[in-house]
């Protein structure tokens, strides 16, 4: 696998610090609105790198952290008159629906930067023990001169930044460059205590102090969107190797942001969308295929032409599933194994799962890799019918859904079960208590279940619902 690394800037081999796993780190919103269409691009791409490391064997340490302390969301507390923490709790409901709707798979570890202050505490000591950081007047800043590689991850000169930047009037730090690691509670904020004064933490601290304790020192990678290259993921990069006197992250990897209408996205230009506004419009999992027709390094415009291309582009995918299922209805096969001709076209199948891998590989192509699933579809609809023998056409089709997968898209929705199935399986079951055979009566109710119907015995019968 290669990684475009923004360290090095080139595409290096990936190789994992332990052998089978991957410790991967992503950068989570701030929550204090419903998240915009461009906060799902890199949601979506790093989950889509998550499923194809697993698919390809890895076992997938996936972290990503709420930060539920900010200024943005203090003001929209005011705003409203409630708390900061109502105000975080709201939107990481509404962002953990959003990611659902995208099919993003849930992170192994989800923590919020409001329950992690205690490490943080710990960190910034360390690094006033160690000469990295100062404290004046209850704030302590992070001596920026004092970790040497300063500027390895956004390329910039320290004194190229030193010359573009000004002290402030009032201004305490000792360098123009330093920056804030912890910070005295302003009237009506809310406020931890610390050995420096009562306030709370600057917003860099957080990740490294998350990252090191649900991953360890050194981790695989880290990832975001590429406005988080600089200062964000530099000062990460200060922080924790100054602390940890270890290399942070082997790959950091920055996805390419998302215009609208070929504009940055702007509130008070009005071309700002959120997630829920546009899945109102289009199904989910179109925005997802969407993302994924473009390289995650590109700049992605996001337009409605382009949105409904994608829309009709992931239906000849659909349909032709859709296509093979009905075929897959026959009851009167001709045949059931496949014939050598068919064989031979299974071949080029499995030849196009290769193309689709190695598109992956190289730094996850998820255009060419598309690319590839339409050529097995192209073969499909030319090659499967009536006639086909059982097994080519169910290869196949297990063929194009396993690969959509993998990009987290659903081929095949699951088939809902319809109200009289749903009731003559409540029949058999209460037939089956009736003979004292409670093991197929369990069976029945968890296979229900797993369908999301869930039942309920009452002294007038059994009821049912959908969960
Ligand atoms: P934020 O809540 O602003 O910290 O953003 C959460 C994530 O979304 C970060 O990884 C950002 O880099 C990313 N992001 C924000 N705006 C865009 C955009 N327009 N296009 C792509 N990624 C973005
Ligand atoms: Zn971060």
């Amino acid at each position: 696998m290669k990684i475009y690394n923004t360290l090095t800037q080139r595409k290096d081999e990936f190789i994992p610090i332990e052998e089978g796993k991957v410790k991967m780190y992503v950068c989570g919103p701030t929550v204090y609105n419903y998240i915009h269409i461009g906060n799902a691009r890199p949601a979506i791409i790093f989950d889509t790198l998550r499923r194809y490391f697993e698919y390809i064997g890895y076992d997938v340490n996936y972290v990503t952290n709420f930060t539920d302390v900010d200024d943005k969301i203090i003001k929209k507390a005011n705003e409203e008159g409630v708390s900061a923490s109502e105000i975080s709790e709201r939107y990481i409901e509404e962002f953990r629906k959003d990611m659902d709707a995208l099919n993003v798979k849930v992170a192994t570890c989800h923590p919020k930067a409001t329950e992690e202050i205690e490490g943080m505490i710990e960190m910034i000591d360390t690094l006033i023990k160690k000469g990295h950081a100062y404290e004046k007047n209850g704030t302590v800043y992070f001596k920026t001169r004092s970790f040497d590689e300063y500027g390895k991850l956004s390329k910039k000169n320290i004194d190229d930044l030193e010359a573009g930047s000004r002290i402030a009037v009032n201004e305490e730090k000792e360098d123009p460059l330093d920056f804030v690691l912890w910070k005295p509670k302003k009237e009506g904020e809310p406020y931890w205590p610390s050995p420096w004064s009562d306030g709370r933490p600057g917003w860099h601290i957080e990740c490294s102090v998350m990252s090191r304790k649900y991953l360890g020192e050194q981790i695989d990678i880290h990832a975001g969107g590429e406005d988080l290259i600089f200062p964000h993921h530099e000062n990460e990069i200060a922080q924790s190797e100054a602390a940890n006197g270890k290399e942070f992250a082997r790959y950091w990897m920055h996805n390419g942001f998302l215009n609208i209408d070929n504009k940055k996205m702007s509130k008070s230009e009005g071309n700002f969308f959120t997630v829920r506004e546009i899945c109102e419009q289009y199904p989910p999992q179109v925005i997802r295929f969407f993302m994924l027709n473009a390289h995650y390094r590109s700049p992605l415009n996001f337009s409605r032409e382009l949105v409904e291309a994608a829309k009709n582009s992931l239906n000849r995918i659909l349909t032709c599933v859709g296509q093979l299922n009905f075929l897959l209805k026959n009851e009167a096969w001709k045949s059931e194994a496949m014939s050598d001709e068919e064989r031979k076209l299974y071949e080029e199948v499995n030849a196009l799962q290769e193309k689709f891998n190695s598109s992956m590989e190289d730094d996850l192509n998820t255009a060419d890799a598309i690319a590839a699933i339409f050529e097995i579809v192209k073969l499909a609809n030319t090659n499967c019918k009536s006639d086909s023998s059982k097994e080519f056409i169910l290869a196949v089709k297990d063929k194009i859904v396993m690969l959509c997968d993998i990009l987290g898209i659903i081929a095949e929705p699951e088939e809902e079960l319809l109200d009289e199935e749903i009731e003559k399986l409540i029949e058999e079951r209460q037939l089956a208590r009736k003979n004292k055979d409670f093991a197929r009566a369990d069976e029945i109710r968890n296979l229900l279940l797993e369908k999301g119907i869930i039942l309920e015995d009452t002294r007038e019968g059994v009821r049912w619902k959908r969960s």
